[in-house]
């Protein structure tokens, strides 16, 4: 039997290391999110976002500009958030509008508030080696490998995916972890082949059940950060194999949450994965919540000022 790598207890770890941190602080930390427009998966990950701060002791504020605000105006929002003292952290929730310039908003943010890690100072920072907070999800990702006492040096690494966010800054960790790391994107030849050579295999490509048994090295560790919801009954049925189950929640729901990698098949060949759901996205939230306690203790001559 594969072994599941529940996200809860890392992070329940995770939080019970930034309790006795926040409560040394002189202030709560302070955390804004900027919630633009009415996307409904962001305002799901906005209020997962202000929950945990809420259970933390976070001070957090949600700012909501409408879907048809301009960059410069949201530049000013940004600017305004960089001044206010009492604010350690910022994140802005992306997609933004399509009128509006992501890279430039995300240039604006300070990068001693960037508590997701995006601005190109931290992703130097991370490149370099260098302290700086660091893109949530895979960060989040070597705490569940430590965790669970997974080895990662010395072992091959493939990482399914390059975005800014998950591809490579995980890459770039489990290399600092010396992994030996292999990227793989769309464009890859023979998917199946390298992924086959993964002792870990990290998949992170949005495309629901997409690594089947084929991709799995028997006995590899699977980490699985798609979030992929399955609307199409026929579709929910042919990965779950028809499981009574499955399908009884799907009606029940009209969909269901499938990560990138076949769920029934990983259980098979891996000897340790992480669900979907309760695997990495718990984490995500779990490390915004770490980097915005660095960030405040940083900022205000705490355990981690320089
Ligand atoms: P993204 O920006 O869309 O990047 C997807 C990557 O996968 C790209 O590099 C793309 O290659 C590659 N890819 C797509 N189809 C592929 C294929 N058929 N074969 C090989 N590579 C393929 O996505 P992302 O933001 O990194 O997110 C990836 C997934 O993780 C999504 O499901 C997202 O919802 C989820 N996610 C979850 C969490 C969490 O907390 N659980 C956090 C962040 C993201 P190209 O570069 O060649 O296009």
């Amino acid at each position: 039997m594969a072994q599941i790598l529940d996200g809860a207890p890392v992070r329940d770890a995770i939080y019970s290391e930034c309790r006795p941190r926040i409560a040394a602080l002189r202030r709560p930390p302070g955390l804004a999110v900027v919630l633009v427009g009415h996307n409904p998966a962001s305002q799901i990950y906005v209020r997962k976002k202000v929950q945990a701060s809420h259970e933390l002791g976070i001070h957090s504020e949600t700012l909501a500009p409408p879907d048809s605000i301009s960059t410069e105006d949201l530049l000013a929002v940004v600017a305004e958030l960089n001044r206010r003292p009492e604010i350690d952290g910022i994140l802005v929730q992306m997609p933004l509008p399509p009128q509006v310039d992501s890279k430039r908003i995300l240039l604006a943010v300070s990068p001693e508030k960037d508590v997701d890690g995006f601005h190109p100072c931290n992703v130097g920072n991370l490149v370099t080696g260098r302290s700086g907070p660091k893109s949530c999800t895979p960060a989040g990702i070597v705490r569940l490998l430590h965790h669970y006492q997974i080895p990662i040096a010395g072992r091959h690494a493939v990482v399914v995916g390059r975005s800014d966010i998950v591809g490579k800054p995980m890459a770039m960790l489990l290399l600092h972890e010396n992994a030996t790391v292999t990227i793989c994107h769309s464009k890859t030849q023979d998917l199946a082949g390298i992924c086959r050579q993964g002792d870990i295999l990290v998949a992170a490509m949005g495309r629901a059940a997409a690594l089947t048994a084929d991709f799995i090295k028997p006995g590899a560790t699977v980490i699985d950060v798609g979030t992929n919801r399955i609307a199409d009954r026929a579709e929910a049925a042919r990965i779950f194999r028809n499981s009574k189950e499955k399908l009884e929640a799907f009606d029940r729901r009209g969909n269901l949450l499938v990560g990138d990698v076949n769920p029934l098949d990983v259980a098979e060949v891996a000897s340790a994965y992480t669900p979907v759901p309760g695997g990495v996205g718990l984490l995500t939230v779990a490390m915004l919540m770490m980097n915005t306690v660095d960030s405040a203790e940083r900022r205000l001559g705490g355990r981690h000022a320089a």
